[in-house]
């Protein structure tokens, strides 16, 4: 076992800080102290001789130096990571793997994509995002409104603050893993080797072992609770617009920070209001007289009506602006405008005086006054076609 090995640095004499030149000659001295020509049947002899070849193998390589440095005998193992060619499974469970990957993967070895330290089981851990929908009212979106949430999250015990631990007790560092959560598993063969992490089975994954776990979570560390949250949803929103209420979301792991929550609005649609952007769409109906005449107008805006003089000889499609009367802009001092687009409606059904009228009006513009079924076909068409 790699324990039972002597450090190479000691089978050579020298310090830790040696330089090549250093380890060279102390190695020649050993080497031929301890070479089996010179000591014939000696078995002390030949197993020194092999020690200090294995050492100065090592210790001369400047990339096998640098990861027995770090990692010790498991570092210079023919089986570790990509360092040569062993095959079957090798028993590195023992590492602390946490150092192990950042400075392993995260060095030199690119390509393997191993997490960094960030990826200990126990480290904190911010909790998941919840998403939600609220549907609220044209005006609603324009001026802001508050609104209540109901949903369910799971929430930091209060019972054990989030250790999962029965008052009075603490976790134990899981032993098989060293409280890594995982394990790793060294595969090989043909030349090569790669290693593989899985979830430790002893622990789960969580890297501690909680013996006696607190009743209000049983062990989790969080609890599911159904809670109302109120919303300040801000004027001038639009649909399909979020808003984001920090840690308000799921709870956190090892004291990480909570979660968002992440409320997505939906506008309902207005009987007579629409939106482009700030601007509110209206259209306005008026009589053929109306547009034609002038006439006095309440128009509808989001504020409630207002008054508007309508000039004669309108035509149907003309727009008119109502400055200030738009959608508040998000987060900002101002307003849209209103756009008013008149649309005239030519009567569908007319008394036999206001057919005369109409006629005497036509022909006093010099219009041919069609035949009496003429005009009632006129009419019908027109209302077919619509
Ligand atoms: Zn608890
Ligand atoms: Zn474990």
């Amino acid at each position: 076992m790699p324990d039972q090995k002597r450090d190479y640095y000691e089978v050579l004499g020298v310090g830790r800080g040696a330089t090549d030149d250093e380890i060279k000659k102390a190695y020649r001295k050993l080497a031929k102290k301890y070479h089996p020509d010179m000591n014939p049947d000696d078995k002390t002899a030949e197993a020194k001789f092999k020690e200090v070849n294995e050492a100065y193998e090592v210790l001369s390589d400047r990339e096998k130096r640098s990861r027995y440095d770090q990692f010790g005998h498991a570092g210079v193992d023919p089986n570790f990571g990509a360092g040569g060619g062993g095959g079957g499974f090798g028993g590195f469970e023992d590492l602390d793997l946490g150092d192990l990957f950042g400075t392993f993967f995260g060095g030199g070895f690119g390509g393997f994509g191993g997490g960094g330290s960030s990826s200990r089981a126990n480290a904190p851990r911010q909790g998941e995002s919840l998403r939600a929908t609220i549907t609220i009212s044209f005006t609603e979106a324009a001026f802001g409104c508050d609104k209540e949430l109901e949903l369910n999250r799971t929430e930091t015990c209060k019972d054990c603050s989030g250790s999962g631990c029965a008052p009075g007790t603490t976790p134990e560092t899981c032993p098989n893993c060293r409280g890594s959560g995982v394990v790793r598993i060294n595969r090989g063969g043909g030349g090569f080797s790669f290693s593989t992490t899985s979830p430790c089975s002893r622990c789960n994954g969580t890297g501690r072992l909680i013996h006696t776990p607190c009743k209000s979570c049983n062990g989790k560390g969080s609890v599911m609770k159904k809670q109302r949250i109120k919303i300040s949803i801000p004027a001038g929103i639009d649909d399909g617009q979020s808003i984001s209420l920090r840690g308000q979301g799921n709870a956190g792991a090892n004291g990480g920070p909570a979660g968002d929550l992440v409320v997505n609005i939906r506008v309902r649609q207005d009987k007579q209001f629409t939106r482009d952007g700030n601007t509110v769409l209206y259209e306005h109906v008026v009589s053929f007289t109306q547009a034609a005449l002038g006439a006095e107008l309440e128009i509808p805006t989001i504020d409630g009506s207002v008054k508007y003089t309508l000039p004669a000889g309108t035509q149907s499609g003309d727009m008119f602006r109502l400055r200030g009367k738009g959608i508040p802009y998000l987060r900002n001092s101002g307003r849209g405008d209103e756009i008013v687009t008149i649309r005239v409606k030519v009567p569908t059904s007319l008394t036999s005086e206001q057919r005369e009228a109409l006629k005497a009006f036509a022909v006093s513009m010099g219009e041919t006054v069609p035949t009496e079924g003429g005009v009632r076909g006129f009419f019908s068409k027109q209302r077919k076609k619509k």
